[in-house]
């Protein structure tokens, strides 16, 4: 016989299927249990307990638990590991179901899809961090961006071709991408760490998304917010379908979609965003980036600005100049920047307080959330004088008149109110009359209980007798068993009804308890259903609000953000840079804020460098030689650095600056540090110099670090060669270029405006001083072997290299005499001749070895490799 599956079972089969693609979080009183497969995932990816419960159709039925109290961390665990879940939840009270028989089964729905892109959960999210959810959508020709961070109800949208589309994401960085099945995305969203949702074509239907959002914002047309094209409206169509779909109807508030223009920021892609270490360091965190090094925010709203503007800095000159005036005023007055900071760290996230509220999940506290940001915000507008600058005026207009709302909040809330609404205890007394007089009622009813007790003392001589109330029999009245037979035989039984004996105590109720009891209980429910009515009523009120106060929680954020700058501006010795539209790249004594800031923990001090790209006719190029290890890289990246932080708004760290507006940023790495990946990643190197050769325009600022150094040294100092020649010839834009190819220094001479710089450093008793000092000119040698040294290569490896290289040397001073033939006068590396062995009775076989060599041959593995084959044969 095969066996039937329980009504339960049917029920959740039913529910499984409906909600393919997510984990079923099947709540079950205290747990939410998983089946089947999702049981097995679940298990392995929380490495919890996975047991077994029936069977269906012959074998028994995988399950595992987690409980409903500690859900949330075993939610995040499970979108970390890129999953999804469904939650179902009971929606009625198993004492209904009950009345309706013993065969039938707790009504269950799955009231929400948790994915990655749509957390609202305050222990699901970083506070610092944009939760983004993003859509692309291509109608026709046309393809499209839209964003959303349900956490705060931003809602952007940008056109934004398919080859746009990887650099986006970099900037935007969502948790999660939507797209139409097939578009075949998978790459580039993995590329971006966001997971990839495919939603079928209905989902994209830009007419569909036209009425969609029409309806979303009450308005015959959307032309209010702004002229969107077809794939504009499908992408954001998308997006609110999705929401709809994963909140189950109860969409977010999502502010009005606000069109991002393209040319507003400055381009910047996602292998230059990588290098940069903008937002996020190299080894994945956000300690060590730019942003990390830099933060000084007080409030989170402030921190995810901070990471806006640094992801995106403008284009906009008359923008960054009002930025620029906001910190400045707040640097010049200090005293004032510490009373708004001072203010701002006692605001709460009312971006997502309000979120919390809108999708119906928000509690009291979120209400006070917003009460306290309003309330701080109303003080900080206060505080800002009448002649500050216009960033900051703005702030403070949007900043004032919700005294009323804040009114209402405060007559209505204690001052610190639970977490749930659930349990009442939120509002405060003398808000409404009804409430305080049930309140009273219900207390009341307890301080009769007290007497009560002391007549029931009095009229059965027991003096251990107690009222006492649990959850399953409310209150009753208590003595030992040792006062069982007096208690229950008359005349006491007359007066106290025996309810329950346990092993040590008997229980018992009275008529005139159990309706004292009725009494409280009836007071204690109409309170909360008082303060329930009271949470809707604030809750709408400030619903009513919501533009108001976002546009309030934004303005602390602005302001927050400029003193934040400003502080570290003060701190730090940073200058306000000149922006403007001019292609100057004038820095003096600028630093490296993150290498510094790591410095400094060790106490060890940031040399401080100039740098002079300033472009006129002719386009300035630097090109930078020395020895690893003496500051190259860091002086590429902290120029470009400065140019992101000017353009952000910021001050930079240097003693004077003026960046003429740089349109598009542009930084590669050379990969031969990879050299275990071999050729794929010289060909990514190679692919990303090609973009840049393809896209900088003449205000852009393009970083080369050792170019070409992935492949033999022919190759690479040929490539190198090329791509300098076509940027300074072809693209024309200010660059800074690092190389250990000594050769290409000569390009100066050819070149008008290639200038060489190098980083000193000094040699002293055969040891290599690292002054990190960046000078005109060329490095005479490449000191690596001094490198290698103390690097902690063993002394007779080093001391063998040595005299290797001194072969070799000798023997390319003797080939660069003759005529060269490749180009002009190009002094490459020549074969070298061999060098009169010293004579030696017996050629040695290093000697053997040496003449054997063709260094123009060697990669820089292949020459490491040698040197231990050279110290093998001593
Ligand atoms: P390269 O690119 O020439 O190999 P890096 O730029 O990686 O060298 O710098 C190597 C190390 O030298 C850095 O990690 C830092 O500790 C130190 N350094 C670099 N520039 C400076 C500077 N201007 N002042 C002080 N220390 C520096």
């Amino acid at each position: 016989m095969t066996d039937q599956p329980t009504p339960m079972m049917v029920q959740y089969l039913a529910i499984r299927e409906a909600n393919p693609g997510a984990l079923l979080f099947y709540r079950m009183g205290d747990f939410y249990e998983m089946f089947f497969d999702d049981a097995v995932a679940a298990a392995a990816a929380l490495d919890i307990a996975l047991t077994k419960r029936g069977t269906h159709q012959g074998e028994p039925i995988p399950m595992c638990g987690v409980p409903v109290h500690a859900a949330e961390s075993y939610l995040l665990t499970l979108i970390r590991k890129g999953f999804r879940v469904a939650i179902a939840e009971q929606m009625e009270d198993p004492a209904e179901a009950k009345k309706r028989g013993s065969k039938s089964v707790v009504a269950r729905d799955v009231v929400r899809l948790v994915t990655p892109g749509t957390l609202t959960e305050e222990s699901l999210l970083e506070a610092r961090r944009h939760n983004f959810l993003a859509a692309f959508a291509t109608v026709r020709e046309e393809s499209a961006l839209a964003w959303v961070d349900i956490s705060t109800g931003a809602f952007q949208v940008m056109e934004c071709s398919l080859p746009r589309l990887a650099p986006e994401l970099a900037r935007l960085a969502p948790r999660e991408l939507l797209a139409v099945e097939g578009a075949d995305l998978d790459d580039l969203a993995a590329d971006a760490g966001a997971a990839l949702t495919d939603l079928p074509p209905g989902a994209f239907d830009s007419g569909a998304g036209a009425r969609r959002l029409s309806a979303l914002y009450g308005v015959e047309t959307l032309d209010g917010f702004g002229a969107f094209t077809r794939a504009e409206l499908s992408a954001m169509g998308a997006i609110v379908d999705y929401l709809d779909m994963t909140q189950k109807g109860k969409l977010p508030l999502l502010r009005p979609p606000v069109r991002e223009r393209a040319g507003g920021a400055m381009q910047i892609d996602a292998a230059t965003r990588r290098n940069l270490e903008l937002t996020q360091a190299l080894s994945g965190g956000r300690e060590g980036s730019l942003l990390s090094a830099i933060d000084r925010t007080v409030t989170a709203a402030g921190a995810r600005l901070l990471e806006r503007r640094i992801s995106a800095p403008s284009r906009d000159l008359a923008l960054i100049h009002a930025r620029q005036d906001a910190v400045t005023a707040l640097v010049e007055d200090a005293r004032l920047a510490a009373d708004l900071r001072d203010a701002l760290s006692r605001v709460p996230d009312m971006d997502r307080a309000l979120s919390r509220l809108a999708l119906d999940r928000g509690g009291p506290r979120d209400l006070s959330a917003i009460r306290a940001g309003l309330t701080q915000g109303a003080g900080i507008a206060a505080r800002l004088p009448e002649d500050a600058p216009q960033v900051l005026l703005d702030a403070a207009r949007d900043l004032t008149g919700h005294d009323e709302l804040i009114d209402l909040l405060d007559d209505a809330l204690v001052a610190e109110p639970p977490l749930l609404a659930r349990d009442g205890g939120f509002v405060a007394p003398g808000h409404e009359a009804d409430l305080d007089e049930t309140r009273r009622l219900r207390d009341e009813g307890r301080g009769v209980i007290a007497g009560m007790q002391a007549d029931y003392i009095a009229l059965a001589g027991v003096q251990s007798l107690k009222i006492k109330h649990n959850n399953v029999l409310g209150y009753f009245i208590e003595t030992t068993t040792t006062h069982a037979e007096k208690m229950l035989a008359p005349p006491l039984n007359e007066t106290f009804i025996h309810r329950q004996t346990t092993a040590n105590q008997i229980r018992f109720t009275t008529v005139p308890l159990s309706e004292l009891e009725t009494r409280i209980l009836n007071a204690r429910d109409r309170a909360l259903e008082i303060e329930r009515g009271i949470f809707e009523r604030l809750r709408g009120a400030v619903l009513d609000q919501a533009a108001a106060i976002g546009q309030a929680a934004r303005a602390l954020a602005e302001i927050d953000l400029a003193a934040a700058f400003a502080d570290i501006a003060t701190g730090e010795s940073w200058s306000r840079p000149r922006v403007d539209d001019s292609r100057a790249f004038l820095v003096e004594g600028g630093r490296h804020p993150v290498v510094e800031r790591a410095l400094k923990r060790k106490a060890e001090g940031f040399v401080a460098n100039d740098c002079d790209l300033t472009t006129g006719e002719t386009p300035a190029i630097w090109l930078l030689t020395g020895p690893n290890m003496a500051g190259k890289s860091t002086f590429l990246r902290q120029n470009a650095l400065i140019a992101v932080l000017a353009q952000a708004g910021a001050y930079v760290p240097a003693r004077r600056a003026h960046i003429g507006m740089v349109s598009q940023l542009f930084s590669r790495v050379g990969a031969a540090d990879d050299l275990a990946r071999g050729r794929s990643t010289f060909m990514v190197e190679m692919v990303e110099t090609a973009a840049i050769l393809n896209q900088a325009d003449d205000h852009a600022l393009v970083i080369l670090d050792e170019i070409g150094r992935g492949t033999a040294t022919w190759d690479g100092l040929s490539i190198a060669w090329a791509v300098m020649e076509h940027l300074h010839g072809a693209n024309r834009c200010r660059a800074l270029f690092a190389t250990h190819y000594h050769e290409m220094t000569a390009l100066s001479a050819r070149l008008d405006g290639v200038e060489n710089a190098t980083v000193a450093v000094r040699e002293w008793e055969g040891e290599v001083i690292f002054l990190h000092e960046v000078r005109k000119g060329a490095a005479d040698r490449s000191y690596g072997v001094q490198v290698a040294r103390l690097a902690g290569l063993p002394a007779s490896v080093v001391e063998r290299a040595r005299e290797v290289l001194t072969a070799l040397e000798s023997g390319e001073r003797e080939g660069a005499a003759r005529p060269a033939a490749l180009i002009d006068d190009l002094p490459l590396f020549r074969a070298a001749p061999a060098a009169p062995a010293p004579a030696r009775a017996k050629e040695s076989p290093v000697d053997a070895r040496i003449k054997a060599i063709h260094p123009d041959s060697l990669t820089p593995r292949e020459a490491l490799d040698l040197i231990y084959e050279l110290k093998s044969l001593t």
